[in-house]
């Protein structure tokens, strides 16, 4: 129940073994495994087999690689126990949302290959005897950069919308949470995909990067990570002018008008935040609470973040797993050292919990500062910045106050303030009395710098293609 799977490079359909680096359990700080690392060669192999693959399965039949997709989507949600457990070990995540993101990414897998058979273009009327077919067709071979806070949903978005379109993959995925993607792969390898279509390397991700994006083969970056690291690549990728998909950092607004239920908004608010231990991208962080329920709105939702269980993720009694590394709890302990510095009042949480694994407490801070720097700098962690606000369009002016633009929320009851609100907040996906930024049919991604290009829905499809236009005089 407690194993951790082999860990390998995949090229050209060939599992490969190599030195590399330890893999952590963020619970115990236990070693589970040795992530290989990519050679040169083994980069180059890669590359050459995705050229091949991409020959292969860009002529594959969109109902075949349907077939073959929702294949390996099956397999996984029959391996799902195997999956959670190793997910949970080297994330940290409670196994209940570990299971659940097996879940998620076998929706997004089985609703791109369906998908994938209706990417269709466009006959646009002219005069007689001439015809314009505007014909959509997969990019090429696509380099894909995935992160550790979801291991496997994250790349199954890379690697279901590159192989439904009828592209080939070379995927880096996280050195630190490595199995995810490789039970992925490999439920892709064993549902019978073509050798060469999806390779998997791991290594020191600056040499691989700046390896793979110049490379001519390569038509395509997809990057999901920090915003510093996405500026990067996108001019690394434009500087070889390949288009990218970046779908970056993120310091979801959360704007609760007064017309809702405090208790009950306090409830789901801290909940909402407790998912992954807030290293998500599209985690609530930044409360703006109408004044007239501000008190009893930070009371409910400190109440709830204090009842809130943590430890072992695969004990699952607990709400909360420890943070996915130690880089992630300092940043914790420095921003809200700032914040406490600079005013604000802690309601619940604010220090980390033992001295083994990385446990810090779901943290709610009341009456956060504008200066205070977690105000500006996405945290990343389970931090819940809280604000009083005197109407909504204080609220606005303080959520789009920020340069990130990527998920925000907003409860209301009022069709009014519901639709200003749609209409005002500088953010690539907004939910409305609920905490689901995206699910497997909706475009996801940012504006500002969170980036830009979106996955799921059709358009996540469409960034896998290109438009040809064939203009034909037949008269
Ligand atoms: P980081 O900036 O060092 O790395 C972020 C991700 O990019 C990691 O997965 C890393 O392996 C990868 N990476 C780093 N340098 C790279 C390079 N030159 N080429 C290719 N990949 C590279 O930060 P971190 O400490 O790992 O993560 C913390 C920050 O990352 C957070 O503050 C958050 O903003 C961001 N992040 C965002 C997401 C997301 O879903 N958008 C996911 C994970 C991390």
């Amino acid at each position: 129940m407690t194993s951790y799977p082999d860990l390998g490079l995949f090229i050209g359909g060939e599992w490969k073994k190599a030195d590399g680096q330890p893999v952590l359990n963020p619970a115990d700080d236990t070693i589970l495994g040795t992530v290989p690392h990519a050679t040169r060669a083994d980069l180059d192999a890669a590359l050459d087999a995705a050229e091949t693959g991409f020959r292969i399965w860009s002529r594959t039949s969109p109902s075949k690689r349907a077939e073959i997709i929702s294949k390996a989507a099956g397999l996984m949600r029959e391996r799902i126990e195997e999956l959670a457990v190793a997910m949970t070990l080297e994330q940290g995540k409670p196994i209940a949302q570990s299971r659940a993101e097996i879940l998620r990414a076998c929706e997004i897998i089985e609703w791109d290959a369906q998908e994938g058979r209706r990417v269709y273009g466009r006959i646009i009327p002219s005069e007689p005897g001439m015809r314009h077919s505007v014909l959509r067709q997969p990019i090429g071979v696509v380099a894909a950069f995935s992160p550790w806070n979801f291991p496997t949903s994250s790349p199954s978005r890379k690697v279901g919308g590159a192989l439904s379109a009828g592209c080939s993959i070379i995927l880096k995925a996280s050195e630190e949470t490595p199995a995810g993607a490789v039970q992925l792969v490999k439920a892709f390898a064993d549902a019978g995909l073509p050798p060469g279509v999806l390779n998997l390397v791991f290594g020191k991700p600056a040499e691989i990067s700046e390896y793979l994006i110049p490379q001519p083969a390569v038509r395509l970056v997809t990057f999901t990570g920090s915003v510093p690291v996405g500026k990067h690549l996108t001019a690394l990728a434009g500087a070889h002018m390949k288009p990218a998909i970046m779908e970056l950092g993120g310091h979801s607004p959360v704007i609760v008008c007064d017309d809702v239920d405090p208790l009950a908004s306090g409830v789901s608010s801290a909940l909402a935040k407790s998912r992954n231990a807030g290293q998500v991208c599209v985690s609530p962080t930044r409360f703006f609470v109408e004044e007239a329920i501000y008190d009893r709105f930070s009371e409910a939702m400190a109440a709830k973040a204090a009842s809130l269980k943590i430890g072992n993720g695969l004990d699952a009694a607990n709400d909360m797993g420890p943070l996915a590394n130690e880089r992630r709890l300092a940043a914790m302990e420095t921003l809200v050292a700032d914040a406490r510095e600079k005013g604000a009042r802690v309601l619940a949480g604010g220090n980390r919990i033992g001295n083994r694994g990385n446990f810090y407490p779901l943290t709610v801070l009341a009456d956060v500062p504008d200066d205070a720097r977690a105000m500006r700098e996405e945290p990343f962690g389970p931090l819940a910045l809280l604000s009083r606000v005197k109407n909504i369009d204080e609220a606005i002016e303080k959520a789009n106050s920020v340069a990130y633009g990527l998920a925000g929320y907003a409860f209301t009851n009022s069709a009014r303030k519901a639709d200003r609100l749609a209409e005002s907040v500088d953010v690539g996906n907004l939910s409305i009395n609920h905490f689901v930024a995206s699910s497997a049919e909706t475009p996801f991604g940012g504006v500002k710098d969170s980036g830009f290009g979106r996955e799921g829905g059709i358009e996540g499809l469409q960034g896998y293609t290109v438009v040809k236009n064939v203009s034909h005089l037949t008269a």
